[in-house]
């Protein structure tokens, strides 16, 4: 049943560009205004904020910061092109969708090198999974925008008007094509707030937007901090909200929406389980926990960061582990060599941080492999922690960064247990041999995304989601298309 994994990044399956060897392709502007019905302006109080390059520390441009006033007007845009649009012949909208999707194909290699220079990520894995999954999306929901009556028959089919978008910082260009495809597809007009920290791939995706033809106000995009995102969640004329990000904003927008007729999608923390049975192929077992924890430098809801080794195997997959860790090369995020790069943040670093210290307090025992990193920028070489305790805060808490916690178990009840023994419930990981186990721990497993004998894998024609405090509703396939429709008999 074992695939082999034997790298860090992905197969996304589609075609990309080469690494870039330079960025001299790359073209930033120094400072970027609000795309808000078809043309870059001006913020109106006048305010920009920096996005630095978490490798270098150094500015890359400068934001402009959306206060509730240009929120209301990127909302009166969208909701202005809303009409025409949700009117246009749905083929018609289709082939808008799939010019989007062409276009970042075409321009694949200077978003990889943008996600990687204002992100961190390495541009391997912007490069392979990243871009194409964002171009994947696009030509997934695209080819369901004249045939939504076929997606749910029998069923009235109407969009819901404008979306209001907030997404994260670990996967800037993808979240934003996982919002903006399906979205479209189904006839909405949108309003997108990136994170703070990564504003550059959605505002290069603006002008993407604005190349393909798309009628001006049906893609509006917001840059600015969790205000920004706030005035975009309470702006009484946005019909629908969907919120990728963590579950402490994620309950502050589920208060604010409670009582509001708007629906709202919630894609929140997670904290997955990893579960490694004895009768695993063990290698392939390694590179998956590898793969799980430390790809995208742990920036992953859905990261394996509990790993839970059955007794007899714990000690060898351990120090598989290790030894492997310290193959892991640390650095320049542009060097197509690297596995792991820069952390997103300053205040991402000093959370990661904070986590390592209570690890330790917790009685935990740390290993980190030995590689060098960088003298500037914000970097953390991978970490495991052994000794720990369900009970224990690194065990129980996200911290969204290369950091593995680890425990063992006896028997399959004991796994299950421990696995669901979380508030979250976003993905798991089961190795094994036997077909069966995984059958059944799919169904024990409380979790949106049980991988099997692989991790960390995704697709746009599948949901993804989760329980608990994960969140609330599916992204993805059909389910994706539901999130956007009104659904009448
Ligand atoms: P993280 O903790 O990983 O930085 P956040 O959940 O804070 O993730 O951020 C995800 C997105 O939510 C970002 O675009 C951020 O600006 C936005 N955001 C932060 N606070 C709020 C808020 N109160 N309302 C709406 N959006 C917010």
């Amino acid at each position: 049943m074992a695939t082999p994994e034997n790298t860090l990044a992905f197969d996304g399956g589609w075609e990309y560009a080469p690494a870039p060897e330079s960025t001299d392709h790359v073209e930033i502007d120094k400072r970027y205004g609000l795309f808000i019905g078809g043309d870059f302006v001006k913020p109106e109080k006048g305010r920009y904020f920096d996005t630095i390059n978490p490798a270098t520390e150094e500015r890359l441009a400068r934001i402009a910061e959306a206060d509730a006033a240009d929120v209301d007007r990127a909302v009166k845009a969208a909701r202005k092109a809303f009409g025409p649009w949700s009117r246009m012949k749905a083929a018609e909208r289709g082939k808008y969708v799939y010019r989007i999707a062409r276009i970042i194909q075409e321009r694949a290699r200077e978003f990889a090198a943008i996600e990687s220079l204002d992100g961190g990520k390495p541009i391997r894995e912007s490069r392979d999974v990243d871009v194409p999954l964002a171009a994947a999306h696009f030509f997934y929901y695209a080819g369901w925008s004249d045939k939504l009556e076929y997606a749910f028959p029998g069923r009235k089919v109407k969009p819901l008007g404008v979306a209001g978008q907030v997404i994260p910082w670990n996967f800037p260009l993808l979240m934003a094509a996982w919002k903006l495809a399906p979205a479209l597809a189904c006839g909405n007009t949108v309003v997108l707030k990136p994170a703070e920290t990564t504003p550059l791939t959605a505002l290069k995706l603006a002008e993407v937007i604005a190349d393909a033809g798309l009628p001006d106000g049906v893609v509006n995009i917001v840059t600015g901090a969790g205000e920004t995102g706030a005035a975009v969640v309470e702006h009484p004329r946005v019909d629908k909200i969907a919120f990728t990000g963590s579950t402490a904003v994620g309950r502050v927008i589920q208060k604010a929406l409670a009582g509001t007729r708007k629906k709202y999608t919630l894609e929140l923390g997670g904290k997955a389980a990893n579960v490694i049975f004895a009768d695993a192929a063990i290698d392939q077992a390694v590179e998956g926990i590898v793969n799980g924890i430390f790809f995208n430098q742990g920036h992953v809801c859905c990261a394996g960061s509990r790993l839970f080794v059955q007794e007899a195997v714990a000690d060898e997959v351990v120090e598989k582990l290790k030894d492997r860790m310290e193959t892991l090369i640390v650095g320049d995020p542009l060097d197509k060599n690297t596995d792991i790069g820069a952390i997103n943040s300053a205040a991402q670093l000093e959370k990661i941080e904070s986590y390592l210290e209570i690890g330790r307090s917790e009685g935990g025992e740390m290993f980190q492999s030995s590689c060098t990193v960088p003298d500037t920028g914000y970097w953390c070489r991978p970490t495991i922690f052994t000794g720990v305790s369900q009970s224990n805060r690194v065990v129980q808490e996200e911290i969204f960064g290369p950091v593995l916690a680890i425990q063992t178990f006896r028997s399959y009840s004991e796994a299950i247990a421990k696995a669901n023994n979380t508030p979250y419930g976003l993905s798991g990981g089961v190795w094994t041999d036997k077909g069966a186990k995984i059958f059944k721990m799919t169904q024990n497993v409380r979790a949106g995304v049980v991988w099997a004998n692989t991790f960390n894998k995704f697709d746009p024609t599948s949901p993804f989601g989760g329980y608990k405090e994960s969140g609330v509703g599916r992204e993805g396939g059909l389910h994706g298309l539901d999130a956007y429709l009104s659904l009448e008999a």
